[in-house]
C-alpha cells in the first residue's frame, strides 16, 4: 500500500453536504427539467430551432452538475465510513486528558478516573488498556476540522 497517496486523499476537508445539498440539488433540476420545458414551451410558440440547442445544452450541464454532486457524495461517504471505522476501533478505550483524568471515547464524559472499568454515562464497558492516539489516526484531526 502507497502510504503517501493515502495520506494525500484523507487530507481532504471533511465534506459536509448537509447545508448545501439542497442547493445543488435544485440546481441540477433547474438546468434539467426547469430550463428544457420552458424551452420546449417556448420552441413550440415561435418555432425556432435555436430554443432545441439551448434545451440541449440546459440538459448537458445539468448533467454536469449532477456528476459534480455525485462526485461529492462519493467523497463524502467514503469520509464517513472512515470516521465510522475510526470511531469503532477506539469506541472501548479511556483517553487520558492533560488533567489526570480520562475521556470516555463512546459518549465524550471527560470525568473519567484511571481505575473506572465502566462510563457511568453510558455504561460503556472499557478495555484495560488507555488508548493513545497513534501517528496513524492524526490524519482525523485534520479532516473533521
Ligand atoms: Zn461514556
Amino acid at each position: 500500500m502507497n502510504n503517501s497517496r493515502t495520506w494525500r486523499w484523507f487530507n481532504i476537508k471533511k465534506i459536509n453536504s448537509i447545508g448545501y445539498g439542497h442547493r445543488i440539488i435544485g440546481l441540477a433540476l433547474l438546468f434539467l427539467a426547469l430550463i428544457p420545458i420552458c424551452c420546449f414551451v417556448v420552441e413550440l410558440i415561435f418555432q425556432k430551432t435555436i430554443f432545441s440547442t439551448l434545451r440541449n445544452i440546459s440538459i448537458g450541464i445539468g448533467f454536469l452538475v449532477s456528476l459534480f454532486f455525485i462526485g461529492l457524495l462519493s467523497i463524502e461517504f467514503c469520509q464517513d465510513k472512515k470516521i465510522e471505522q475510526q470511531y469503532s476501533n477506539i469506541r472501548r478505550y479511556k483517553l487520558k486528558l492533560d488533567n489526570g483524568k480520562f475521556e470516555c471515547q463512546s459518549c465524550g464524559n471527560r470525568q473519567l478516573m484511571e481505575n473506572e472499568k465502566n462510563c457511568v454515562i453510558c455504561g460503556m464497558k472499557f478495555n484495560d488498556n488507555t488508548w493513545k492516539c497513534p501517528k496513524k489516526f492524526n490524519y482525523c484531526f485534520i479532516f473533521i476540522v
